[in-house]
């Protein structure tokens, strides 16, 4: 693929013109691609109906509410009334948009078309281009406009994310236009840019940049969008001005300072990256985008794709707080982490991206959806023994639902790619290609991952010659090709395409056989724990069924969150012995399933409402003699906390807070060495619940030390009763309370110290 990349960067300009150069690799659309067969159509199926399911009057509503006019419906709850208002929406626009594309199914595209006519209502009321479903909008922007900014990661003016927000409206609008060819919504998007733009234009770089401290989106991509929508130049300066210079910049100088940041807040600004700098020629900023792609799949992610622990990068050399967590990687970094990679592989004529794009699509998009019953989840724990919840249509309105609907809708989109002539085929997915233009139609027949071959039957209006390019994945062993029956002898390796350059006809047949085997992978941060993976398939065991409590999510703040018993670290299975017989010792028992010890393991996306163990810890018989008795002691004294903590507060960790309805001023957050934090020069608040009032105390852990002088705290309007004030920790009497607002205020303008977790505590 080299010459390919060499013949990439002169024909940029022809791209940004419209003018795609022969060797330039392009998606086919989605109405190009049909699934024919296996769990990909059946998560598509499963999330068309979750779709359906959704009411779209409801999804309005916050809109509709903004601009003064009538709903016919009220607005969904959960993150949909609590300061997200809307979000859902934007991505309905989405998903309706590309499952659409994917199916042709009409009532989809009778939902989008009326969803971007009441969006338009909404918009014309306005009558300044504005339409959006954040609470007080006009308020809140004006704030923006006169430059009154005070923004913290995920609040800018005590606000939830409103650029995040109205982000998903840019996007789905967008898609309306470009998967179904909605003139309206294409109206609409261009007057909502033209509203943004103005909104942005009297603040100075600055400001903007303070702008983008709070959790954005990918404002920046939208804008790119908009300019290859309308060639308008403005809007090619907005998506540089929306880029965030503080992740930017480190990028540029190939440092990696992501550890302890949010992670989904970063990944979208990647692809603005990307996107504006393909537009701009701006070599560096296609560089970062690369550098920031591998430093996250390559050490930032576990087996199955992920990336982060309780929503946040972990540090490279430490996956110990995610092997503990039951907040595991979050779906939504995946859904965008396969965007970006879709970017650069289509940018970069780079066959190797989709190695990585391969084994997030089967192992954890595909595995986010419960494939009989519906529903998406948000955390995927490598905790041993956890487990995941499910969203539910009434109840759920959480990031990964949005992303969630879209993420089922597209899977047509690189099964198959194209230049001008010729053919790649890169997934083994049973599928038909319909590519109308050029009159070829194909049939791709197979039962992968459960059976090693894959089979392609052509059908072409008149005999032509093209190069058919198969994708041999890095993990394909023995890969052979046979066209008509017969062996093609061609030398390859893994991670490139195989050119079949002939005259093709109707009728003609690629067979493709490969064999596929089992590795033990470890963490990145080279620990003892590691995970098998069997060619792009990541195995784990079903290990118990009880216990799974909030299975189905209900609409309470922490739905999302596998809350059930949290079983301890040292009796999930280990693998003992030499480190050669870990994988030796597996026993096929079935079509990807493998006998170790007691345990079964099957591919992770076939497990569902259950608790499963994906990662192993492996060790030397003395090693795990002495390791178990230490476990044992750490885990016990963990735990006992736990079942003594009613609730508690991560501060400085964007989920927790939100749902402690965190409120502050001139308060900033970080992490050092995994432990997060949040100080403030004026004040911090937080509310908890104290279940029937069993807890007996609260108790404020810091990590410097504290001087009781320089702070004062505060429940529920009065001073608290401290009962002790030590170096590191306060201890405050809260009985009988049910509800208790904390306040901690910074006295004489000082700093706080760095406070690290409230718990509510019972005995
Ligand atoms: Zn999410």
């Amino acid at each position: 693929m080299k010459s390919l990349k060499a013949k990439l960067l002169p024909i940029i300009l022809f791209i940004v013109l419209g003018v795609r150069a022969s060797a330039q690799m392009q998606t086919f659309g989605l109405q190009e691609v049909r699934l024919t067969a296996g769990n990909f159509k059946n998560a598509g199926e499963v999330d068309r109906k979750y779709i359906l399911a959704l009411n779209p009057d409801r999804l309005l509503a916050p809109y509709l509410i903004d601009a003064g006019l009538p709903v016919r419906s009220n607005r969904y709850g959960n993150w949909e009334s609590i300061g997200l208002d809307g979000h859902i929406g934007g991505h309905y626009l989405s998903a309706l948009s590309m499952m659409y594309a994917s199916t042709g199914d009409a009532e989809l595209k009778r939902r989008l078309d009326y969803m971007v006519g009441e969006l338009a209502r909404c918009q014309e009321k306005n009558g300044n281009g504005y339409v959006g479903g954040i609470p007080q909008g006009k308020v809140f922007w004006e704030r923006i406009r006169k430059g009154d900014i005070d923004g913290s990661s995920f609040g800018l003016n005590n606000t939830w994310v409103p650029l995040y927000n109205i982000h998903k409206l840019f996007a789905g609008l967008h898609d309306a236009w470009q998967y179904t060819g909605n003139q309206q919504a294409r109206t609409v998007l261009i007057g909502l840019g033209n509203w943004f733009n103005d909104l942005i234009e009297p603040l100075s770089q600055d400001q903007i940049q303070q702008v983008l401290r709070t959790e954005h989106g990918g404002m920046n991509e939208v804008f790119a969008d908009l300019y290859v929508l309308t060639r308008d130049k403005k809007f090619l300066d907005a998506a540089q001005k929306l880029s965030h210079k503080a992740i930017l910049e480190p990028l540029l100088l190939k440092q990696d300072r992501l550890t302890g940041l949010h992670a989904n807040t970063q990944i979208p600004k990647v692809i603005g990256f990307e996107k504006t700098a393909l537009l701009t020629g701006n070599k560096a900023w296609s560089e970062a985008a690369r550098y920031f792609w591998y430093n996250v799949s390559h050490t930032r992610s576990v087996a199955f794709g992920g990336n982060s622990v309780r929503e946040h990068f972990n540090p490279v050399n430490d996956f110990g707080q995610m092997i503990k967590s039951n907040q595991g990687p979050e779906t939504c970094n995946s859904y965008n982490m396969l965007r970006l990679t879709r970017a650069l592989f289509l940018d970069n004529n780079d066959v190797s991206y989709l190695d990585y794009y391969e084994r997030t699509l089967y192992n954890h998009i595909l595995s986010s959806q419960h494939p009989e019953k519906g529903g998406f989840v948000y955390f995927t724990p490598i905790r041993p023994n956890h487990y995941r919840v499910y969203s539910q249509p009434e109840t759920s309105m959480w990031c990964c639902v949005g992303s969630g609907i879209e993420n089922h809708a597209k899977y047509g989109e690189l099964i198959y790619s194209h230049s001008s002539e010729d053919i790649f085929v890169n997934l083994f997915i049973p599928s038909v290609l319909n590519w109308k233009d050029k009159g070829v139609q194909l049939t791709q027949k197979t039962d992968f991952p459960y059976k090693n071959e894959t089979e392609i039957v052509l059908s072409l209006k008149k005999a032509k010659t093209f190069t058919f390019n198969i994708r041999r994945p890095e993990w394909a062993e023995s890969f052979e090709i046979f066209v008509n029956g017969k062996i093609q002898a061609i030398e390859s390796k893994p991670s490139s395409y195989i050119p079949l350059h002939r005259k093709w006809k109707t009728g003609d047949t690629i067979s493709i056989r490969f064999k596929t085997t089992t590795r033990l992978e470890y963490l990145p941060d080279k620990s003892n724990w590691a995970a098998f993976v069997h060619g792009p398939i990541v195995l784990a065991a079903k290990t118990s069924v009880k216990n799974l409590d909030g299975l189905f999510a209900d609409d309470s703040r922490m739905g999302h969150e596998a809350g059930g018993r949290l079983y301890p670290l040292n009796e999930a299975h280990a693998l003992v012995g030499k480190p050669s017989s870990y994988v030796s010792r597996l026993d096929p028992s079935g079509p990807l399933q493998f006998r170790l010890d007691s345990l079964t393991l099957q591919p992770f996306f076939e497990i569902h409402e259950a608790r499963y163990q994906m990662y192993f810890q492996t060790y030397s018989p003395e090693e795990y003699q002495a390791r178990k008795a230490a476990l044992k002691q750490e885990e016990a004294a963990a735990l006992a906390l736990e079942s003594r903590t009613l609730d508690k507060v991560n501060c400085g960790e964007q989920q927790p807070e939100v749902d402690h309805l965190y409120r502050g001023e001139k308060s900033v957050s970080g992490s050092d060495e995994g432990l997060f934090w949040r100080m403030t020069r004026s004040y911090i608040a937080y509310q908890f619940r104290n279940k029937n009032q069993e807890g007996k105390w609260m108790e404020i852990s810091v990590l410097d030390n504290l001087k009781p002088d320089a702070i004062k705290v505060e429940i529920n309007g009065g001073p608290a009763d401290i009962i002790l004030s030590a170096d590191k920790m306060i201890r405050i009497k809260i009985e009988g309370m049910e509800v208790i607002d904390l306040k901690i205020t910074a006295l004489n303008g000082s700093v706080s110290p760095r406070f690290h977790q409230i718990r509510i505590l019972k005995n």
